[in-house]
């Protein structure tokens, strides 16, 4: 199958999330004088965050919440003197700084733009993720990018979807694929939407999602295979 239009996820699919969030989180705290364990409060951070994007994909949240109550949960057994408001803020404007690519992610990029185009879809906060793709090597390749917060709605919401294609509208659903590293977003999400999907599995994970990606690749190279030659 050729398509005309590749819908990338971004984190964890194109960009390493959980390293810019190390680093960025580790800089916001040392900034703010929190003498702890980083390691283990970044594990716990990530607990809470994951807890809180779930609810938030679910639409039992709002993103205004999430942004704060990561931060209010992970301080909270330290009785430290830190306005969650304010780590929030800080955190939001470090993590466009510490922007790592995924191996392969330009060289795919550049390579699926010659060949069609290539749009984001991506559940996050529309200025952080803007500015991290304007700070990575992607940005000459990305045709648009459809942020959760812009749509309204998040991945696997087919509203969120319907929006995305919104965007290229004269493209038809079997032109487009979607690819990205989550089944219970990118790859349900898909289906959902009526279009074709690449699960990205660098880990070699076992699937036990009810609904199935059309591909498989453990590496973005592998994506070469939807160029027409
Ligand atoms: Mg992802």
């Amino acid at each position: 199958m050729s398509y005309k239009l590749f819908l990338f996820d971004l984190d964890d699919t194109l960009l390493d999330f959980k390293e810019s969030e190390k680093l960025s989180f580790s800089s916001v705290m040392q900034s703010l004088g929190i003498q702890s364990d980083m390691t283990a409060l970044f594990s716990q951070y990530q607990i809470e965050n994951r807890k809180l994007w779930t609810e938030f994909e679910k639409g039992l949240i709002t993103q205004e919440y999430l942004k704060v109550e990561r931060f209010r949960r992970t301080l909270e057994p330290l009785q430290a003197a830190v306005d969650p408001h304010l780590v929030a803020k800080r955190y939001l404007e470090a993590l466009p700084e510490s922007v790592v690519l995924i191996d392969g992610a330009v060289e795919i990029c550049r390579e699926l733009s010659a060949a069609g185009e290539v749009g984001i879809v991506t559940n996050g906060i529309s200025g952080v993720q803007n500015q991290r793709i304007a700070k990575s090597a992607l940005e000459p390749y990305i045709s648009f990018i459809c942020v959760s917060e812009d749509s309204g709605y998040a991945k696997p919401d087919v509203r969120f979807f319907d929006y995305a294609h919104s965007l290229r509208p004269h493209v038809q659903k079997d032109e487009m694929i979607v690819i990205g590293d989550r089944l219970e977003t990118d790859i349900l999400g898909a289906h959902n939407f009526g279009t074709d999907s690449c699960w990205f599995n660098p880990k070699n994970d076992k699937s036990m999602a009810a609904v199935q990606p059309k591909y498989e690749v453990q590496s973005l190279s592998e994506l070469r295979r939807f160029i027409k030659s």
